[in-house]
């Protein structure tokens, strides 16, 4: 069964749980879900799946040194996870969980598949392990003899392993990634990925000791050895869809439409990933989204610089929407980016409480003022190349673009309003040109609302009630049609959008 054409499925990094969730996770989960809401607006059905990443040493580790069972330890982290998400306003629709019976089911069953393609083989092995990264390291890739990352010394492991021939899928890869040019966004992303495909790929294990780690799942006939982290944890995207358990729903929504990353983790998705699926015979995904890492401050975020920015702490100052559209209208999605307190406020201030909030307050205002509350009479409106120009933005992962799109046209509005100062005309009763105005306005108002509602859903639901427009099921089919607002319907009386912050 090919895939469903009106079916779209967006997934994030199922989460590391061996800290708590950070600015970091709610960015990558933030702009996972305004691509899912930007294509519910298109009409699609969305699937948007996160979760957390509940194996492998560093957890069984945490889990020690903390004096719990890891079941315990990650049941209480992965809920930290869960309640993030709620507090991001994010729409996903499933939640998955590595410890879970569905997936342990459907990695077991992947695991067989790729081993029946004659692509796991077992050795012993000998190298250079870092249990930060839970990767072995060969000696040109450490720095000084540090992991590049850790900066730890990696430890020599020996043991026998079960590997995946990964290197019979350099030259499948190559072919992939030049018929698909758009494969990895950004660009720079997808030019790193082919180049390190040119010096080909090696066999990487895929399986660790029991003596070692039996913290994972184990391998399908084989009780002494259990999965290795990464091998298990990608399946996720498919056993989350019932791979292995619900196979007539996994054909309605495989492939994947974009798997949302920071650059960190790219290297699994866009190689090791879509070799294991070939592996397993299934269609790699269509995209995958990466990424820049944040800073503060201009710093790299650290525990021990003592920045790190918690996302509770935002969103109890600024509000949940505020947060959401900051971090996409300040950074260009894509690259790296630069958190600042300074920069929220600015934006808070500049772009949200003034541009937007006294044009829809000032509006809203004129119109009790001069036409009783009520929608005045319907005048056409040009908002088609809007719509274009967003739209292309939107699907091309270029939020930053889109909200640039979004703000010229409230800036447009604003400067609509000094131009035929509606309150000299009213003085001066030419009540065609009040009505012309006003409701230009009210319409273009209605327009940004439905525009700004993957950013700020909150935000997008209080305006179309200030506007006295019912809010039904937002699809842009039936939404984005100049002149919905209907003249002599009653509006309400105007609520400050973002109010001053002390
Ligand atoms: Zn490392």
């Amino acid at each position: 069964m090919p895939k469903r054409e009106d079916h779209y499925y967006v997934t994030t990094p199922i989460y590391y749980v061996n800290a708590a969730a950070h600015i970091g996770h709610a960015y990558t989960s933030i702009a996972a879900d305004i691509m899912a809401r930007f294509q519910r607006l298109l009409g699609k059905q969305v699937n948007f799946l996160t979760g957390t990443d509940e194996h492998g040493q560093k957890i069984a580790r945490a889990a020690e040194a903390k004096g719990v069972g890891p079941q315990t330890f990650v049941d209480e982290i992965s809920e930290g996870f869960r309640d993030l998400h709620k507090v991001l306003n994010a729409s996903n629709t499933d939640f998955i969980r590595t410890s879970e019976p569905r997936h342990i089911a459907g990695a077991q069953k992947f695991w067989e598949v790729a081993n029946a393609s004659g692509d796991i083989y077992k050795k012993s092995y000998e190298g250079l392990y870092c249990v930060g990264c839970e990767q072995y390291f060969v000696e040109k890739d450490l720095i000084d003899g540090l992991c590049p990352i850790h900066k730890k010394a990696p430890e020599m492991l020996s043991e026998e392993n079960y590997f995946f021939r990964l290197s019979r899928y350099t030259e499948p890869l190559k072919k992939y990634f030049d018929e698909h040019p758009q494969f990895v966004f950004p660009q720079n992303r997808q030019k790193e990925m082919r180049q390190i495909l040119e010096e080909g790929l090696d066999d990487i294990s895929i399986s660790r000791s029991t003596e070692k780690l039996s913290w994972g799942i184990p391998v399908p006939g084989d009780d002494s050895q259990v999965m290795y982290v990464w091998f298990d944890a990608l399946t996720n995207y498919v056993t989350a869809i019932g791979y292995g358990t619900d196979e007539k729903f996994f054909g309605d929504w495989w492939p994947a439409d974009a798997h949302v990353m920071a650059k960190e983790i790219n290297r699994f998705h866009s190689l090791l990933w879509p070799a294991m699926l070939m592996s397993a015979k299934l269609e790699v995904p269509k995209q995958i989204v990466v990424h820049g890492w944040l800073t503060v401050d201009g710093e790299k975020m650290s525990k021990s610089l003592g920045n790190v920015v918690n996302p509770y702490d935002i969103v109890s100052r600024y509000g949940i929407d505020a947060f959401r559209f900051f971090m996409f209208r300040e950074m260009s999605f894509g690259s790296d980016g630069d958190f600042s307190y300074t920069k929220l406020d600015q934006r808070y201030r500049a772009d949200l409480s003034n541009d937007l909030g006294n044009l829809l307050m000032r509006t809203i205002a004129m119109t009790h003022k001069f036409c009783e509350g009520r929608v005045p009479l319907e005048t056409k409106g040009e908002h088609q190349e809007f719509w274009d120009r967003y739209s292309a933005h939107m699907n091309a992962w270029e939020f930053q673009k889109a909200l640039e799109v979004v703000w010229d046209y409230v800036r447009g509005l604003n400067q609509l309003i000094d131009r035929e100062k509606p309150w000299t005309a009213n003085k001066e009763g030419r009540t065609e040109d009040v009505a012309r105005t006003l409701y230009t306005l009210l319409e273009g108002l209605r327009q940004i609302a439905i525009a700004i509602q993957p950013f700020m859903p909150e935000t997008s639901e209080k305006m179309l009630r200030q506007l006295g427009f019912e809010f039904f099921e937002p699809n842009f089919s039936n939404l984005v049609e100049w002149g919905l607002l209907k003249s002599g319907a009653e509006l309400a009386q105007p609520e400050a959008l973002f109010p001053h912050i002390e």
